[in-house]
């Protein structure tokens, strides 16, 4: 500490110039920040976001966020989301522990000066029981801890990157009821299950009386979603194949009743309204997050440990991501990690005497077409039994719009390199939509697997996935819209073996690090556009 002390009234320029930053940005005294960086350095922190500005870290002020200017060895693109620093308060104001390019090299014969942590007594483990951790806090990790915490056990929710960081904030946000997957004209059992779905979080979203989550800060892009025919005859065929399932749960809308994008189209592309929500990911994730109390911590998942007690409780041993070390134990772990659920899986089946739940992936290479469009919602059919196109839009603050696009053109993409699937985009848009100027827009993809319980011959679950490994639980969703069945799954086991409701104990876990909210895909750092 004297060390850090004298070194930094060494290098007064630069510390004053960082603090003065830091602490406008922080809205607190410099002499606040500085007593509060020097009591604290060296210390890891985690980079949260990367801009033009600086690189965004958790803040040595609790609660708050520092942007530290005068980090800029990285390109353009920056260093990735959760890249660990160590910040100096002193000279080396500028060095990094945890770099992903790998050391580098001293030219030979040279003295390598980098700094280096001293070697400080080891953290205290902080050590905490809970009825429950839940491990993941995207969609299902959220609305499990919402759930298990309002039937009254008591919940603590490990996330490693931020809120929503997988699968969720990178979904279309459309709560299927299910006539996506009956586009071949039988409504088969996955259909079914998921019909009752879109009633569930239409009863939260208007936080009606008796629901289950007041999702009422959730934000509803569109009440409904829009199926177009694209194609020639054959498409036209298969939607007509489709269309008594399509008739029996869609409305067909006239043409002056068609939203903007499809109004041009001739009259003979049916254009039916189907009554499933669209919502925004990012407000639905901040609505959850309102619900899972505080303890919810941003851990380092490299250090995750998980293992059985000598009374059968889950133990999970990890650091958060300043280091500090925790143990805790809970009757039940909840594993909702999603594709990270496979990591985690691993390590415990050496130390279970039960077998652990396995899970796939189906990848997915997703485009994001940006420019002067009119907002849509809508499924195209074509000839498959999958959606041709599936697209979705938001609005950027400058007023331009942002087409999120999936279905069969994400799912045939992932073979396709990023320029390749870039001009896939723009066929089918054109395509689908020839009455509409797509000529003049930006471009961007974005690879990303489903991560699912695993089927025999590798297709989507029909229904979440739910499986027991002693005092674990993993779940899988294989929808977003399926997050309140998954919750519903967890408490009726956590009743079914009597898992008692008791308060926390231990110690306080106050200091440990919160995980913020993930960005859109359209607005992560270091996005590029084409
Ligand atoms: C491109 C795309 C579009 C989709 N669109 C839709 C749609 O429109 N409608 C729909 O119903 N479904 C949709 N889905 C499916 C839906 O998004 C997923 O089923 C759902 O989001 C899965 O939620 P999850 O919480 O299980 O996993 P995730 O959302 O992936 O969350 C897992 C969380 O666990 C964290 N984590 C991972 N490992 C660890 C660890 N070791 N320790 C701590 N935390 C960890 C991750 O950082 C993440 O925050 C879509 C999926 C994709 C990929």
């Amino acid at each position: 500490m004297r060390q850090a002390r004298a070194a930094a009234v060494k290098a007064p320029k630069s510390l004053v110039r960082m603090t003065s930053i830091a602490a406008i940005l922080l809205n607190v005294s410099r002499r606040t920040l500085i007593r509060s960086l020097l009591s604290t350095a060296p210390r890891v922190y985690s980079i949260r976001r990367y801009t033009e500005r600086g690189i965004q870290v958790d803040s040595p002020v609790p609660g708050a966020q520092a942007t530290l200017e005068q980090y800029t060895p990285y390109g353009p693109d920056g260093p990735p989301n959760g890249t660990k620093l160590a910040i100096f308060v002193d000279s080396a104001l500028k060095s990094a522990v945890s770099d992903p390019r790998g050391p580098r090299r001293q030219p030979r014969g040279s003295v390598d000066k980098r700094p280096r942590l001293p070697n400080h007594a080891p953290m205290p483990t902080l050590r905490a029981r809970f009825d429950v951790v839940v491990i993941g806090a995207g969609v299902a990790g959220l609305w499990t801890a919402a759930r298990l915490r309002a039937q009254g056990w008591s919940v603590a929710l490990l996330e490693a990157r931020a809120l929503g960081s997988g699968q969720t904030i990178a979904s279309q946000g459309i709560i299927h009821g299910g006539v996506k997957y009956a586009l071949t004209g039988k409504a088969g059992r996955a259909s079914a299950m998921i019909a009752p779905m879109p009633e569930v979080w239409r009863a939260c979203l208007e936080n009606r009386p008796g629901c289950e989550i007041d999702l009422s800060a959730a934000k509803v892009l569109s009440e409904h979603q829009w199926i177009w025919t694209a194609g020639g005859v054959g498409a036209r065929l298969a939607g007509a194949a489709a269309s008594k399932v399509i008739r029996a749960r869609a409305e067909r809308v006239d043409a002056d009743d068609r939203p903007a994008a499809l109004r041009a189209a001739p009259r003979s592309v049916g254009v039916h309204r189907v009554p499933e929500p669209v919502l925004d990911p990012a407000t639905l994730v901040e609505a959850l997050s309102r619900h899972v109390g505080e303890h919810v911590f941003l851990i380092d998942e490299s250090t995750l440990e998980p293992g059985i007690g000598d009374g059968g409780e889950a133990v999970i041993e990890v650091k958060d991501t300043a280091g500090a070390p925790v143990e805790l134990r809970a009757s039940r772990c909840v594993l909702c990690a999603g594709a990270g659920a496979e990591a985690v899986l691993a390590r415990l089946a050496g130390r279970i005497e039960h077998q652990t739940p396995t899970m796939q992936r189906r990848p997915l290479h997703m485009l994001l077409a940006r420019g002067d469009l009119p907002d849509l919602w809508a499924h195209c059919v074509g000839m498959s039994a999958v959606p041709r196109l599936t697209i979705t839009s938001q609005r950027e603050p400058d007023g331009r719009a942002v087409w999120y696009i999936g279905g069969g053109v994400a799912e045939t993409g992932v073979e396709r390199d990023e320029q390749a699937q870039i001009e896939a985009g723009r066929a089918a848009l054109r395509d689908a939509l020839p009455w509409l100027d797509t000529s003049r827009l930006e471009w961007s993809a974005l690879r990303i697997d489903r991560a699912e319980g695993r089927t025999p011959d590798g297709s989507r679950p029909d229904e979440p996935v739910v499986g027991d490994a002693g005092a674990f639980i993993a779940c899988w969703p294989t929808k977003l819209a399926f997050a309140p069945a998954v919750a519903r799954e967890v408490a009726a086991r956590l009743e079914h073996d009597n898992v008692p409701r008791r308060a926390h104990e231990g110690d306080a876990l106050d200091a440990l690090q919160r995980p913020g909210v993930a960005p859109l895909p359209w607005r992560e750092a270091g996005r590029t556009w084409r």
